[in-house]
């Protein structure tokens, strides 16, 4: 039986339970990123109320900003205390997310990249999947380093194309993302359309400043997406102080916490955080999880929440964290 197989049995004899009250004064952090209506695009509005319905009942939700001042800074947090996070600034946020949000009076947190907000830019991924989507039938390979395209035949093949070029674009400094994606777009004869889609349009800085009021934490997520260990100090500076400055003169000044684009351990280096603190951001979160939780304010964990029920418990009792853990001291008594 794999680790998976065995955490998804102990949840269902009782694991989830004792797992919530092992971790009640370690605080989760949960993360988000799509919604839609009907099952299909990121999280459905019927499971996420489901999710919703539970925390509510079960837990303690706040923001991230909630979360650290009581933590770092005295008062204490909590007993099950929770916060929900959302990455990017998608308009489905606020067609979906915050309307359930809302009726159950849960708070959250909303982390938007103030550039795509400003109709500056639409995020990379969503060029790529427009790319795909638009690709000719036939055409010669596209040749980058390391890396050959050519155009998808079905939707299945158009789903593990745009994960390969993902996996490899998150890997290239951000200058060299961007040519790639122009370079294909002119070897396919497209034109990249200056606005997104539809479906991948942002929340205007109205509805945000309409969502501030009702009690949602607008955080920073830099001015234009780019993976900020990729990229210069210099422009991660410009990058999270601009945000930090848009938000303050769009929505007025609040306690916001800041979240690293992409957020795995290579995505930022020691040096962002006096920015970010520079910045006046309250804390800062990543997109991982692992045995250290909540230990470091500028480097806080995240457990990623999905459409799947399994992963959603897994990760708002704890379970994880308490796998990470166990991993944890496994490892550290085998180097004894
Ligand atoms: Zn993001």
């Amino acid at each position: 039986m794999n680790f998976s197989s065995l955490v998804r049995l102990a949840g269902r004899c009782g694991g989830y339970r004792i797992a919530r009250q092992l971790t009640a004064r370690h605080p989760r952090i949960l993360m988000y990123h799509r919604f839609s209506k009907e099952s299909g695009h990121g999280v459905c509005s019927a499971t996420f109320e489901r999710q919703v319905a539970y925390m509510a009942r079960y837990y303690c939700p706040m923001t991230v900003t909630q979360l650290v001042q009581g933590h770092f800074q005295g008062g204490g947090v909590p007993k099950h205390a929770v916060a929900i996070t959302v990455d990017d600034g998608y308009y489905d946020f606020y067609e979906v997310a915050w309307p359930i949000l809302k009726r159950y009076g849960v708070p959250a947190t909303f982390y938007v990249t103030t550039g795509f907000i400003d109709g500056e830019l639409w995020l990379w991924p969503d060029q790529l999947g427009w790319l795909l989507e638009h690709a000719p039938s036939e055409s010669t390979p596209f040749e980058a380093p390391l890396i050959r395209v050519t155009p998808p035949k079905s939707l299945e093949d158009r789903e593990q194309t745009f994960n390969e070029l993902v996996f490899y674009l998150l890997g290239v400094p951000d200058d060299t993302k961007h040519n790639f994606l122009k370079s294909l777009a002119s070897h396919w004869s497209l034109d990249i359309p200056q606005n997104p889609p539809k479906r991948a349009r942002p929340v205007t800085w109205e509805q945000l400043a309409e969502m501030q009021r009702e009690g949602l934490e607008v955080g920073g997520h830099t001015v234009s997406h780019p993976t900020l260990g990729q990229v210069s100090l210099e422009q991660a500076r410009r990058e999270i102080l601009g945000s930090s400055e848009t938000l303050d003169r769009r929505l007025g000044s609040h306690p916001r916490s800041f979240c690293y684009p992409n957020g795995t351990p290579s995505d930022f280096i020691a040096e962002h955080v006096p920015i970010v603190k520079e910045a006046g951001f309250t804390a800062a979160v990543m997109a991982f999880s692992d045995a250290q939780s909540h230990d470091q304010r500028y480097a806080l964990r995240r457990h990623a929440s999905s459409e799947e029920m399994f992963q959603f418990y897994k990760a708002v009792s704890g379970l994880e964290l308490l796998g990470h853990r166990l991993r944890r001291s496994k490892l550290e008594t085998s180097y004894e």
